[in-house]
């Protein structure tokens, strides 16, 4: 049992670690296919359901005990462009979880209350507390993603004039990392994935969207005008993982033409960044094995009891 375990958690390890990058120098994202699936091939979506289930249970046993000891938190970061799988993602990915140990926040365009703040102020309200797994759908980084494609997004932030430089971006970027050093060093464990999706794939899923009267409300106009900033976003993008992935806060740029593989690629790397916590259940003193043994002497004395007045 221990050692399927200790298989299965080197298999993540594997799945995960081409898509992980620690070391932003000399980041490209076009040495990163969308349509990567590795050795699975389209036949195998199956046998990827089964992995994915493993992978689910995997996970399962990590919260378990990353809840018990309550010492870590892990923060869940997701970044796409718009029908990239993002919500279906999490949605798998986090199926088997206790929901008691989990807290998902989607961050959408801030409101009059969070722009009268920094940015980061209303995601530092929400980071997950010690013992928890904390999922940001969308985050800080859109500050460097959607604000920095819309110039007229900052002009609305209000800050004071001769704070908005040209070196607005270098300095995000540098606030970014430094928060996420804070956060590491105070032991919350951060993993970030950027949902990597082809412009080709992304129309196909658009046009779906519109033809399946289901999935109408996924989609707004809006949605599609983004579309004509594509290299602009994909520059940010590039341009953010150069500058903020690290080795306590890697960034994983999974593909994800293929949803099956896009899923299985993010449990795998949060099976892989949990594994590396050490996770264990609390070690239970003298004292408190002596006194559960008491308990148990009474409980068991009491069922005799029971049974003889019946
Ligand atoms: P869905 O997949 O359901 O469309 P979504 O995450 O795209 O989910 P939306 O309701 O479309 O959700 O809203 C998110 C929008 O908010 C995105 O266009 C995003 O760029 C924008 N947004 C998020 N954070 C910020 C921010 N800090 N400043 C400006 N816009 C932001
Ligand atoms: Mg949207």
């Amino acid at each position: 049992m221990e050692m399927k375990k200790k298989t299965l958690i080197k298999r993540a390890q594997d799945l995960a670690k081409p898509f992980r990058v620690t070391d932003g120098d000399g980041f490209r994202l076009k040495d990163f296919d969308p349509g990567n699936t590795l050795e699975f091939g389209a036949e195998d979506k199956p046998r990827s359901k089964e992995v994915l289930t493993l992978g689910i249970e995997t996970l399962a046993e990590l919260q378990d005990k990353l809840y018990a000891q309550n010492r870590w938190a892990v923060l869940l970061i997701f970044q796409a462009m718009d029908a990239a799988g993002k919500d279906g993602a999490i949605k798998h990915v986090m199926s088997g979880l206790n929901p008691q140990g989990c807290q998902v926040y989607s961050f959408k365009a801030p409101s009059a209350e969070d722009l009268d703040h920094d940015y980061l102020w209303r995601c530092m309200k929400s980071l997950p507390e010690r013992g928890r797994i904390g999922i940001f759908n969308r985050s800080y980084y859109e500050e460097v993603l959607v604000v920095r494609v819309h110039p007229q997004i900052l002009a609305n932030q209000r800050i004071p004039q001769s704070l908005v430089t040209k070196d607005i971006w270098k300095e995000r970027f540098q606030d970014i990392r430094a928060f996420e050093s804070y956060l590491a060093r105070n032991g919350v464990a951060i993993c970030k994935f950027f949902l990597n999706v082809s412009k080709k794939e992304q129309k196909r899923r658009f046009l779906e969207r519109l033809e399946t009267p289901d999935k109408n409300w996924k989609f707004s106009a809006n949605d599609a005008k983004e579309r004509d900033f594509w290299d602009d976003y994909m520059n940010a993008y590039e341009d953010m993982i150069r500058s903020t992935a690290a080795e306590h806060a890697p960034w994983y740029v999974v593909p994800a033409d293929n949803k099956w593989f896009t899923r299985v690629v993010v449990a795998a790397a949060v099976v892989s960044t949990l594994d590396t916590l050490d996770l264990a259940y609390p070690k239970v003193s003298k004292e408190k094995l002596k006194e559960l043994a008491a308990v148990k002497k009474t409980l068991v004395g009491g069922k005799a009891e029971a049974a003889a007045a019946s």
